[in-house]
């Protein structure tokens, strides 16, 4: 996976290269990506995959991948299988080191015993309330629970009991005993358990108290035996307690490095968001183009290659910052460029009548597949007497700056012959339905002998050979860069949603050699953009989907304006 590598070396990489040089851990290096089986994966969680994953493969180390699922009721197993599916089509491998949160909970319960008995934990009976009431402010210690000095015996007893299923959820917790007073609000006793009579997608009913992220994240990386355990900035000021938990459990001590989250410009990566708006029928789905999971992505056809390409340009850093989406489609029109066949497909068909072409004949004319990859050959394409042209690659009246086509103006027909326009017939509202041209048989191929040159190459589909098809253009989810940025504070950051981030287009006509392609399929329709088959074509109902245009859109309105 050596596109995922960034040019520099990030600091990263710089400490595991430090940790290899000084035989930190005995040479070796062993990552971990640990989702929470609660939701889908985006693009956000490709950067940390492709981090750890690229760096276990790039220093011959290991990554594991581990579901932290110590929250039974927000997890499930359809979450599970989407994310294993997910990290494989992004090209990363765990082999046999697949492991569960889950799994270690035996172990985590006898670690919680043992810090009772080092009296470095203690059961408290307050409720969530007065626990958060009591832990103070940044600039105010806490106050101690009434609770902090049972004894080791009262606490062991208590804590089993909890096990055992004795007390209804809240009534008790689980708290290491640090200090109430530290200056890491964190630190001042947090919780390690709680009860839940909660059924869990593995262990079923075998528990009903869970131990919390911060307790059992740490522990888990221990029994792993990880040796960079590489998460996200909002964990920073976690790590006092990562290593306050591994120090008193005198265990296995990874180190907890943290890097900048991946955010993108009119989109979110949150994933209570994203279920809002599966859930909320904002979107079709969990691989609704629109949206930034890799299921989404996928379905608008980018590339794991584009995206693990992605994620080694934007590197790693200790800040947090928003990545223009601009960055993210040209790594796919970049990836696109070199693999996907040309095709001609007209979206808003008007016809073009060539009136010196015998009528009910037809030929092949040959293309060029891909001008950017020379194996991938040439197709024919069919010419007849009736073509589609795309609507707005014509104008009746056209202005100075418009090179197009025109009454009494010469343009090519890609692959094809030069066409003339002779004239144009309309509809009592004024509308063109139907353009007469002469075509030139001497410039077959797209080229005049006589050196004549002409200012624009349209892209063309005969009539009578045209596939239909439906195709689905796709614009930001959002239509402010920022979602959260509401002019009216009794809006919620779905009503930046962008009403048109999907267009319909019912019958678009396609070359015929497209009317054989297959879900995955992609092509760069010419002048269009990039394209692939959707998930919902079928022989009879072609569907496509456009990756992304071109050009960079905005771009393209700044030289319009
Ligand atoms: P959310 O905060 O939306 O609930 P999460 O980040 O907690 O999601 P996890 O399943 O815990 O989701 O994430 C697994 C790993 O992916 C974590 O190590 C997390 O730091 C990383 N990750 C999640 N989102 C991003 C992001 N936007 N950029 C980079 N890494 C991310
Ligand atoms: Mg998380």
């Amino acid at each position: 996976m050596n596109e995922s590598a960034p040019a520099h070396r990030d600091f990263v990489r710089q400490i595991v290269e430090d940790d290899l040089k000084t035989g930190k851990w005995d040479g070796r290096v062993q990552t971990r990506f640990p989702p929470e089986p609660n939701g889908y994966l985006h693009i956000g969680h490709a950067k940390s995959i492709c981090l750890n994953f690229g760096i276990a493969a790039e220093y011959g180390g290991k990554c594991n991948l581990r579901f932290d699922d110590t929250n039974p009721e927000k997890e499930d197993t359809e979450y599970v299988d989407s994310i294993m599916e997910d990290v494989r089509w992004l090209g990363f491998d765990w082999e046999d080191r697949l492991f569960y949160a889950s799994d270690y909970f035996e172990q985590i319960y006898q670690w919680a015993e043992e810090l009772i008995r080092q009296d470095k934990a203690y059961v408290c009976s307050q409720s969530l309330d007065e626990i958060r009431a009591g832990r103070g402010t940044p600039v105010e210690p806490g106050v101690s629970s009434p609770w902090r000095s049972r004894s080791v015996q009262e606490n062991l007893d208590l804590f089993r009991r909890m096990r055992a299923g004795e007390f209804p959820d809240g009534t008790h917790v689980l708290r290491a005993k640090i200090d109430m007073a530290h200056r890491h609000m964190l630190l001042r006793d947090p919780i390690m358990y709680r009860i839940r009579h909660a059924e869990h997608h593995r262990t079923g009913n075998q528990w009903c108290i869970y131990p919390t992220y911060d307790y059992a994240h740490g522990q888990s990386d221990s029994v792993e035996k990880i040796t960079h355990s590489i998460c996200t900035l909002e964990f920073e000021n976690h790590r006092p307690l990562y290593d306050w938990y591994c120090q008193a459990l005198g265990i296995h001590h990874p180190q907890q490095i943290e890097f900048n989250r991946l955010n993108l410009t009119y989109t979110m990566m949150s994933k209570r968001r994203l279920l809002e708006l599966v859930k909320g029928g904002y979107v079709r789905g969990w691989d609704d183009p629109r949206i930034p999971t890799l299921r989404g992505l996928r379905r608008r056809g980018y590339t794991p290659e584009a995206i693990r390409a992605f994620c080694g340009y934007v590197g790693v850093t200790k800040h947090n910052a928003t990545m223009d989406m601009g960055v993210l489609e040209n790594h796919i029109r970049t990836d696109l460029n070199k693999r996907a066949e040309r095709r001609m497909a007209v979206l808003d068909p008007v016809k073009v009548v060539i009136t010196n072409y015998p009528e009910g004949q037809s030929e092949e004319l040959s293309a060029v597949n891909n001008p950017e990859d020379a194996a991938a050959g040439t197709r024919s394409v069919p010419f007849s007497r009736e073509l589609w042209i795309e609507r707005e690659d014509f104008m009746v009246d056209p202005p100075k700056k418009f090179f197009r086509l025109g009454p009494g103006r010469e343009v090519r027909l890609r692959w094809a012959y030069f066409i003339t326009c002779t004239s144009v017939i309309t509809d009592s509202q004024g509308q063109v339905t139907e353009i007469h041209c002469t075509y030139d048989p001497a410039t077959k191929g797209g080229d005049a002998p006589d050196g004549r040159k002409v200012k624009a190459t349209l892209h063309w589909v005969s009539v009578p050979h045209a596939v239909p098809a439906e195709v689905r253009l796709y614009d930001h989810l959002f239509r402010t860069e920022d979602p959260d940025e509401v002019s009216d504070p009794a809006l919620d950051w779905k009503s930046n949603l962008n009403p048109g981030s999907m267009q319909i287009i019912p019958h678009a006509m396609l070359e015929p050699s497209l009317g054989s392609a297959t879900h995955g399929d992609r092509f760069q329709f010419e002048r269009l953009g990039y394209f692939c088959v959707d998930a919902d074509a079928t022989p009879e109902h072609p569907v496509f989907n456009r990756t992304v245009t071109l050009k960079d859109q905005w771009a393209k309105e700044q030289t319009k304006g």
